[in-house]
């Protein structure tokens, strides 16, 4: 498999070349054409694996064709990870790839500043990558406002749920509009994070490597 399966534009492709990837893992293959046509997505991988790129490639297509159906104001992709440092980690992956297309992301974690996170929010956000506890009283103190979250990213999903983040990402779910794609990424797959996967997402493609 290689990059020029995946369909992206020339812009995304030519970022993705200056990351010298050659060629995409076996979580990116199966994933992103799932993920680009619409479905929802449970992808059993860990970290080393690229799927962080797996769901951000077809987020920053999601952004653009959105920009043009549902102008306005607030994040169409949301992000969940579990830790700042993994949240810290997406976000500068966001912004690598998503500079060819000036997209702006924001990244909220507790322990950081919520003045600064709420004024960064001010100055508009297409991606927040946060953890749940964060983004939930952003949301609560209405720095942000989830109406217009189209793609929802559940990373580390049982990481999630050991940190005791279950209910705030349950709450941010049942925030987002259900008519959004979800996708979910987990390095195990234990009966909790199925039964989020069942309440979450609609007939998911699953993605195993
Ligand atoms: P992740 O599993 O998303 O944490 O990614 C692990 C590492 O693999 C990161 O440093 C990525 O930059 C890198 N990576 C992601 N996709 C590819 C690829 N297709 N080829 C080579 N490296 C990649």
């Amino acid at each position: 498999s290689s990059f020029a399966h995946l369909g992206f534009d020339e812009q995304l492709m030519k970022s993705i070349r200056r990351s010298e990837y050659t060629q995409p893992t076996p979580v990116q293959a199966a994933g992103v054409p799932a993920a680009l046509s619409g479905r929802d997505l449970i992808g059993i991988a860990r970290t080393g694996s690229g799927k962080t790129a797996a769901f951000l490639w077809p987020l920053l297509v999601h952004i653009m064709d959105q920009r043009e159906l549902a102008p306005g104001d607030g994040p169409i992709g949301l992000i969940l990870a579990p830790t700042r440092e993994l949240a810290q980690q997406i976000y500068m992956e966001a912004k690598k790839f998503g500079k060819v297309y000036n997209i702006r992301c924001v990244c909220c974690y507790g322990g950081g500043s919520k003045w600064e996170q709420t004024k960064a929010l001010e100055g508009g956000a297409e991606i927040v990558v946060g953890t749940p506890g964060r983004v939930i009283d952003l949301v609560k103190c209405k720095a942000t406002d989830l109406s217009r979250v189209t793609y929802l990213v559940l990373d580390e999903a049982d990481r999630m749920f050991d940190m005791g983040f279950e209910p705030q990402v349950r709450s941010i779910c049942n925030h987002v509009r259900p008519d959004r794609q979800a996708l979910l990424f987990s390095a195990t797959f234990p009966r909790r994070v199925e039964r989020l996967a069942r309440d979450a997402l609609h007939d998911p493609v699953r993605v195993q490597h």
